[in-house]
C-alpha cells in the first residue's frame, strides 16, 4: 500500500493524527508519522492547504487568542504556505533529533527556525474610542504566517527551556514522533506503541529468542 489519502472518508487526515496534546512545534513535527509499525508505511498529514487549515483549526487553543481569532477568519491557506510550513516541520524534526541525541544543530535548519521565529513579532496598541482597550498588531499581515512565526516562537522556547529535559523520540520500533514526557511512567508516545512494544517482547519471549 503506497501512500494513504487524505480526505478519507470526508476526513481530514488531521482527525486521524495518532498523538495529540503535545507543544505546537511537537504538533507538527507529528504531522507525519508511520501507520502500522515496523511494517507500516509513512503519513503525511499536512498534503495540501486543505490538511493545514484542518490542523490550524485544531491547534485554535494552542495560539495567542488574538491569533487564533485572526486564523478563524483568515483566507484559505495556499500551496505557498504548506511549503513554508513543511520547511519549518523538516527544521523542526532536524532539531528534535539534535536536542535529544546530544547533536550540535545545523545551521541552516536553525536558520530556517529563527527566521520564522521573527513572523510572530506582535506589539499592542490602543484601540480607539473610549475603551482604551489594548489591541495587538503583527509586523506580519498574513495570519497564517504569524501563526507559522509562533509554532517557531514555541520552538524556541521549548528547545531552551526546563521541557527540552523531558523532549522524548518514542522508542518503539518504527515509531518516528515526538513528545515531552508529561509523567515519569511515561515510557512511550501512545499507549498504541507501548502495546506493540510488549506484544513484540512477549513474541520474543515466547519463540524463545
Ligand atoms: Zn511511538
Amino acid at each position: 500500500m503506497g501512500e494513504s489519502t487524505n480526505q478519507e472518508h470526508g476526513r481530514s487526515a488531521v482527525d486521524q493524527l495518532p498523538l495529540s496534546g503535545e507543544p505546537l512545534p511537537l504538533e507538527l513535527v507529528n504531522t507525519t508519522y508511520i501507520k502500522g509499525g515496523v511494517r507500516g508505511h509513512l503519513v503525511d498529514a499536512l498534503a495540501g492547504p486543505a490538511d493545514l487549515d484542518a490542523w490550524l483549526g485544531a491547534h485554535g487553543a494552542q495560539f495567542s487568542p488574538a491569533l487564533a481569532e485572526a486564523l478563524e477568519s483568515a483566507a484559505a491557506a495556499r500551496p505557498e504556505h504548506v511549503e513554508a510550513y513543511l520547511e519549518l516541520r523538516g527544521a523542526l524534526r532536524h532539531l528534535a533529533a539534535a536536542r535529544t541525541g546530544g547533536r550540535v544543530p545545523e545551521p541552516a535548519h536553525l536558520a530556517v527556525v529563527n527566521a520564522a521565529a521573527g513572523l510572530a513579532a506582535q506589539w499592542q496598541e490602543l484601540a480607539p474610542g473610549t475603551s482604551f482597550a489594548a489591541v495587538p498588531r503583527w509586523l506580519e499581515a498574513d495570519p497564517l504566517r504569524v501563526a507559522l512565526g509562533e509554532v517557531a516562537a514555541a520552538a524556541v522556547a521549548l528547545f531552551s527551556g526546563a521541557r527540552a529535559e523531558r523532549l522524548r523520540a518514542c522508542a518503539a520500533p518504527g515509531c518516528i514522533l515526538y513528545f515531552v514526557k508529561s509523567h515519569a511512567r511515561r515510557e512511550w508516545c501512545t499507549a498504541g506503541c507501548g502495546n506493540r512494544v510488549r506484544v513484540a517482547r512477549h513474541s520474543r519471549r515466547a519463540r524463545g529468542d
